[in-house]
């Protein structure tokens, strides 16, 4: 298999092309709402991914002390913005302020983060994770497939996917049994850890011997940056953190947004 990197740069160039044909470059918005540094840096990431294949994004940067209402409003302007391809809400936002009304608002053919029930897009991360994987030649038809975790933007949309492609899919999560989980690894193809948890999986689990293993966790310990899964596991393949499903994610969102200007021509 490919590793990821290399994946996400001939991506990212092939992006470049296509956008440098079109008649004007598809236009981001990033909408902030806070003064979190992982979200500064998290949106820097984001602004100097889209410039470097010709995306013009633009942050907004709104006062912690706006009441929801007004960035409800802010919100609507951007749905009904023709100029705009897409827009994010990053988050957290303030504790006076809804997420969920916030995730409501975003239109569905702006939400390029895939959040709303209805929006156009897949969640990034997922997505992200499906395209490299289906590039990479895996198949999933009748392939167990399990996917730890069931969050809203990772665990669950991840479960569609993958049944989409015809996988047998298992979704476990923390109220599943530790017997069970075990049993569920032994006898997985393919598995999606996002738990949130350092070395959630480990050597002590039963693996197939040609399993794959796609590593979501992000888990940050005195400036060092580990996945949910060990390293080295005895397996066919497993993604890496840092520099794996990050990746990914950051380019499915220039990928979404891409789509959603070709959608509104
Ligand atoms: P979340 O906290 O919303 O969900 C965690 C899930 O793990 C829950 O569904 C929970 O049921 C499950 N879980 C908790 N303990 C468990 C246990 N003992 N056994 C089985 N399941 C258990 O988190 P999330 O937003 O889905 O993110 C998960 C991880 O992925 C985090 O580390 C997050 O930082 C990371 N993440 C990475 C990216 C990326 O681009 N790489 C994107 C999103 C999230």
């Amino acid at each position: 298999m490919q590793q990821i990197r290399q994946y996400v740069e001939t991506r990212k160039e092939q992006l470049k092309a296509q956008i440098a044909k079109l008649e004007r470059a598809p236009f981001l918005v990033i909408v902030q709402v806070n003064d979190d540094e992982a979200s500064n840096t998290y949106i820097r990431g984001k602004l100097a991914d889209a410039a470097e294949v010709g995306i013009n994004a633009e942050l907004l940067k709104l006062p912690t002390t706006i009441s929801e209402g007004e960035l409800l409003d802010e919100i609507t302007a951007l749905n009904h913005d023709n100029s705009v391809d897409g827009f994010i809400v990053q988050m957290p936002l303030p504790k006076h302020i809804s997420e969920e009304k916030v995730k409501q608002a975003v239109g569905p053919s702006k939400d390029v983060d895939g959040f709303h029930p209805m929006s156009l897009f897949n969640p990034c991360t997922p997505l992200g994770v499906m395209n490299y994987l289906t590039e990479q030649g895996v198949s999933f038809e009748g392939k167990n497939a399990l996917v730890i975790g069931r969050s809203n933007i990772v665990g669950k949309p991840m479960a569609k996917l993958l049944l989409q492609a015809n996988a047998n899919v298992t979704v476990v999560h923390s109220r599943t049994k530790e017997k069970d989980l075990r049993n569920y690894v032994k006898n997985a193809d393919i598995i999606v850890v996002a738990v949130g948890i350092k070395h959630f999986l480990n050597k002590t689990f039963t693996y197939k011997k040609e399993a794959i293993v796609v590593d979501v966790g992000i888990n940050r310990q005195a400036g060092i940056t580990y996945g949910d899964a060990e390293s080295d596991l005895p397996i066919y393949f497993q993604t890496p953190v840092p520099g794996g499903v990050g990746l990914l994610t950051r380019l499915t969102l220039l990928e979404n947004l891409l789509e959603g200007y070709n959608n509104g021509i």
